[in-house]
């Protein structure tokens, strides 16, 4: 169950400052002075009380970005606890994105609005300068769709990694300056405490992620070429196996193509099938030709399982499911779950040959009369849309979708137009950044 949506995220940070700052501000009755302070465009402030606009909100923006980065920090962990409150890893790391290009606007609205106490020189400020550059240049590294392009997600990761020592020369700044939150008790303590939980969460992902998480061994048992850039790759356990449930995804290492890196990919058999499967698109540098780069034989590592595209999360009983291409995946695990649920699935391929997997789907449908497949190529009817779907009652059923983002976000729009509520639509993100 997914409890927090972007919709109520962000508008829950917005009213808890909001809510600590207002009873803070409602009781001072500090001496807190401008004794002599000057802003970026406004000029200077001499013997200002604390309660000019400029104080109040360039520390209240501050506050802002303390919270989101420490949620942000919070959601790298990965921790299950934090998963099932965002209802999945890819919904959690959508909020992660957006939430790190709101902070840097607030962070830039407070560098223009606050005044910057003149009287006396603290390590701090230039700290709080460097700090606020080099967010600015981490932010738009990691946003950038240019450098998202540019970029190999390794190296890519690797800088992002960094924000964690700007976080935490921006809250060694905080902590320097003389500042009108470290006179108000809530809204101190809520700030410190979070900004405490977010450097907390970074040193965790940063330092000890890998040794709370062992990752688990299996052994390359099987390689297929499925044809269409399409590997198949099946493994065994080599000691402890991973629990999952179908639908879910895991990272995956090949120490053989790489020792560091490790690509999330959705395990396409069910879990009480002996061997792990995993089907991989080659879309890239990494998963192009994985036939000829693996061998039977070869060592794998695994960290997981995550994610909430699971028959445990859904609800109605009465489901269409939506797949693009190769994001068949989850559903060939889905399909083999003994559930009552009636299911009518689509596969969306270009011609009907690229639907490598449909003889397996045509089993399930004749050992379970619920199971219906259509395999849907746009070479012969069009793009799929949601009149195709040719549905006499669109509400009151789940619809799982999982494919390219321009199919996805397409039918949402659809479904939704036709009466669709959003609580019935589930969808997969095949991407982190
Ligand atoms: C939850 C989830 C489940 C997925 N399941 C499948 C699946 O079952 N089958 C399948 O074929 N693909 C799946 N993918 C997509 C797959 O992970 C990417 O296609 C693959 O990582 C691309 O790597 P590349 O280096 O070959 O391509 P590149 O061109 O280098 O990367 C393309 C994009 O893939 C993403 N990516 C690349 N490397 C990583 C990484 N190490 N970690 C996270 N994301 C990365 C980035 O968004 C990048 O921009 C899944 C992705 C996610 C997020």
């Amino acid at each position: 169950m997914r409890i927090l949506k972007q919709e109520v995220y962000f508008p829950i940070i917005i009213l808890i400052h909001f809510l600590f700052w207002g009873i803070d501000l409602y009781f001072y009755k500090g001496a807190f002075t401008e004794v002599n302070s000057d802003t970026l465009f406004f000029g200077e402030m001499r013997n200002e009380s604390w309660n000019n606009v400029h104080r109040i909100l360039g520390e209240v923006f501050s506050s802002w970005v303390v919270t989101v980065f420490a949620f942000n920090f919070l959601m790298a962990t990965r921790l299950k606890w934090v998963e099932r409150i965002f209802g999945g890893l890819d919904k959690m790391y959508l909020i992660h994105r957006r939430s790190g290009i709101i902070a840097v606007f607030l962070l830039l609205a407070h560098f223009v609005i606050v005044p910057r106490d003149l009287t006396e020189f603290t390590p701090g400020k230039p700290l709080g300068f460097y700090a606020f550059a080099l967010i600015l240049i981490g932010v738009l590294l990691s946003a950038a769709p240019v450098f998202k392009r540019k970029i190999p997600y390794h190296r890519w990761i690797n800088i992002h990694k960094l924000m964690g020592v700007f976080y935490v020369m921006g809250v060694l700044h905080g902590l320097m300056v003389n500042s009108l939150i470290r006179e108000l008790p809530i809204t101190r303590v809520y700030v410190f405490g979070m900004a405490f939980i977010g450097v907390a969460a970074w040193v965790y992902r940063a330092f000890l992620f890998n040794v709370f998480n062992k990752k688990l061994d299996y052994k390359i048992i099987e390689v297929r070429n499925r044809g269409h850039r399409i590997t198949e790759v099946l493994m065994t356990a080599a000691k402890k196996e991973m629990n999952f449930r179908a639908g879910q995804f895991a990272f995956f290492k090949f120490p053989t193509i790489s020792r560091k890196e490790q690509h999330p990919f959705t395990i396409s058999s069910h879990p009480y099938e002996e061997k792990l499967r995993i089907s991989i698109k080659g879309l890239g540098d990494y998963t192009n030709d994985l036939s000829e780069k693996l061998k039977e034989g070869d060592p794998v590592q695994i960290e997981g399982a995550y994610g909430h595209f699971s028959s445990s999360y859904i609800k109605e009983s009465d489901q269409i499911w939506i797949a693009g291409g190769i994001g068949i995946t989850p559903f060939l695990s889905l399909a083999k779950d003994m559930h009552p649920n009636k299911v009518h699935l689509f596969w969306c391929v270009k011609n009907e040959e690229e639907a490598v997997y449909k003889d397996e789907l045509k089993t399930i449908t004749k050992n379970n009369p619920k199971f219906q497949f259509t395999i849907w190529p746009s070479d012969q009817y069009g793009y799929l849309d949601a009149e195709k779907l040719n549905i006499n009652n669109y509400k009151n059923k789940g619809y799982l979708i999982c494919g390219p983002k321009a199919l996805k976000e397409s039918l949402i729009k659809q479904l939704k137009a036709k009466g669709v509520s959003n609580e019935n639509i589930y969808d997969e993100e095949f991407a982190f950044r």
